[in-house]
């Protein structure tokens, strides 16, 4: 558990900060700097028993897990490749909303392609998604693990095909890729270290309620 008496907050930078904002606000904490601007990753707020760190999305359950944060938001894209372990997740905030997808080139026949039963090679950075995707349908996969920029993958000729998260679909478009199949809706979750949960109910209880009400 980190040494800090007050609440420790878990956010990544962009979307997840940006649409955190206003739930932060309904629980009365304001960050005193913007992440984008700064590159301070300690960020203080107006309240002396509230601080925010800045972490890359993928690592929020991670500093929740050990209890170097008390509360998180991570979007469930993360969470299903996270094995949860010490994390409760009481609250879909319903923001940064997207859906997991199955993309190829525009062309590739992925239909007849997976019928025939032929070997599908996917890059993605779910892997534990894809994989389960995948089994369930019963289709062969040869998964190769990406850190970003999926999208490339098809193009440059190392994969078939892609899982990821999609939301407007223009990032698809201008890569000539499309959308063939959906596995899951995604948007960000609360999460909370299930010990600090006890230990610090009286501080925490009273956030995760003010966030509970904007949700509804
Ligand atoms: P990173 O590039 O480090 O994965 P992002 O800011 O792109 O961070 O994504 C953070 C989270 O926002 C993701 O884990 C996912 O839950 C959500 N997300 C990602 N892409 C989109 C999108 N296009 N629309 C809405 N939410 C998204
Ligand atoms: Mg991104």
């Amino acid at each position: 558990m980190n040494d800090f008496s007050g609440i420790t907050v878990a956010l990544s930078k962009g979307r997840i900060f940006e649409e955190t904002l206003p739930l932060l606000a309904a629980a009365d904490i304001v960050p005193a700097e913007d992440p984008e601007q700064s590159r301070k990753l300690i960020i203080a707020t107006n309240r002396s028993d509230v601080r925010v760190v800045i972490v890359r999305a993928s690592d929020v359950p991670t500093y929740v897990q050990y209890g170097a944060a008390d509360l998180g938001i991570a979007g469930k894209d993360v969470l299903l490749e996270h094995d949860g372990v010490g994390i409760y997740q009481p609250l879909d905030l319903k923001i940064a909303s997207c859906r997991m997808c199955v993309a190829v080139p525009a062309g590739f026949d992925y239909t007849s392609y997976v019928q025939r039963g032929a070997r599908l090679k996917v890059a993605t950075k779910y892997i534990n998604t894809a994989r389960e995707h995948f089994a369930a349908k019963g289709v062969h996969v040869d998964l190769i693990k990406l850190y970003g920029s999926m999208e490339l993958a098809p193009l440059a000729g190392l994969a078939d095909a892609i899982v990821d998260v999609v939301s407007s679909g223009s990032t698809l478009k201008a890569n000539h890729l499309v959308a063939v199949e959906d596995i899951c809706n995604i948007s960000a979750r609360l999460i909370v270290n299930q010990a600090a949960l006890k230990m610090k109910r009286e501080l925490l209880q009273p956030v995760i309620e003010a966030f509970a009400k904007v949700v509804k």
